[in-house]
């Protein structure tokens, strides 16, 4: 993918892309605080306007600084180091659990989601599409998540105090969903909206500190498990275990073989069935999990009468290339979504996986089937 085109401004035009792509961490707070105070000319929707000042402090409060700080500040530091909401419990294995904060209509609880939340406040411009504003405006939410992590300079102070932040799982791809929606009449049909929503996958907590081999399928940590166990519930069946009533807990598209797949012999099935559930991924786990749940379950107000979905999502791996120079935003490495992910856009929400595979991919036709090459 090659971007030729200006991208667009974000948060009503008060953003543009280059003076975000410049930002340091200061600067960000202070546009932050600058949505705050100014909602409305920063285009916030009416259904965020009551959670903006929440998201804010949730996101300066995980903000890391110094152990020594902390009996002063309210801000939160949990050790070993993480970017996420927990409560200790020593009575339990592992010895805290999330506490997650209500955001609207939904719980969320890391540093990475909440920024999610932030980029989401305002809709997009009325003509943004993959190249001139989702897949550049991707760039920045990591560019932006990365000024709140802890700097090298900091890592080497908390040393002293037996930090160890080498366990920290960043995350392994983020993603935008957005929905086009055109309201109005049939005979009068000009008012266009795009929402959208991005997020990352599981990650900023620390993921090695127990390691056992008793629990899932695979030896996966058990405080891994329980928050993309949590991830999981956002996206279950109301009141129900499952996903689209056919799915568990660890169960899911990527453990499964295909129908082709359950046609091999039987030697080379129990290979591969092995292969997927050593190297597959439960539902949760994908950075889909809040841009699905914001745009899919929340379908908005008033008549429409035209309905447009679209995604796109950029590994962070991919993105350090990107974001090495100015210039290099115009091409990052769009990747498709996984099976879960596929599986959840045609048989749960029935949006269509090809409006989500990357513009080169979908120009063909029919379009193929979607790789997996990773969460
Ligand atoms: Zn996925």
């Amino acid at each position: 993918m090659s971007i030729s085109v200006d991208v667009l401004d974000a948060f009503n035009g008060k953003l543009f892309f280059k003076t975000a792509w410049e930002y340091n961490l200061e600067d960000v707070e202070k546009f932050i605080d600058d949505v705050v105070n100014d909602m409305q000319g920063h285009g916030v929707q009416e259904k965020w306007k009551s959670a903006v000042k929440e998201i804010q402090d949730y996101i300066i409060n995980m903000k890391p600084r110094h152990p020594d700080e902390a009996a002063q500040s309210p801000r939160y530091y949990p050790n070993p180091p993480q970017y996420v909401y927990r409560k200790e419990d020593t009575e339990t294995d592992p010895p805290y659990e999330l506490d997650p904060k209500t955001v609207t209509n939904h719980q969320v609880y890391g540093m990475y989601d909440f920024i999610g939340f932030f980029f989401s406040l305002a809709c997009a411009p009325t003509d943004a599409d993959t190249e001139n504003f989702f897949a550049p405006w991707l760039v920045i939410y990591w560019k932006w998540s990365k000024l709140f992590h802890v700097t090298l300079e900091e890592k080497k102070d908390t040393k002293k105090l037996s930090l160890d932040w080498k366990p920290l799982k960043l995350p392994t791809m983020l993603q935008c969903t957005w929905r086009e929606v055109t309201k109005g009449s049939k005979e009068k049909a000009d008012a266009k909206e795009i929402v959208f929503h991005m997020g990352a996958s599981v990650g900023g907590h620390a993921h090695k500190e127990k390691p056992f081999a008793e629990y899932g399928r695979v030896s996966k940590q058990k405080w891994t498990q329980s928050i993309v166990q949590f991830r999981f519930n956002l996206l279950a069946d109301l009141g129900q275990p499952t996903i689209n009533g056919e799915y568990r807990f660890m169960e899911a598209p990527l453990y499964s073989l295909t129908a082709e797949e359950k046609k091999l012999p039987e030697e080379r099935k129990e290979y591969l069935k092995k292969t997927k559930e050593k190297e597959g991924w439960d539902f949760g786990n994908c950075a889909e999990t809040y841009p699905f749940l914001e745009i899919f379950s929340n379908q908005g107000q008033g008549q429409t009468i035209g309905v447009k979905y679209g995604g796109v999502a950029i590994k962070p791996d991919a993105m350090k290339k990107v974001m090495a120079k100015y210039e290099n935003y115009k091409t990052p490495i769009i990747t498709p979504p996984c099976e879960n992910c596929s599986y959840l856009l045609d048989s749960k929400y029935g949006c269509g996986t090809f409006n989500f595979l990357p513009p080169q991919v979908e120009a063909s036709s029919p379009p193929p089937p979607a790789p997996s090459p990773s969460s």
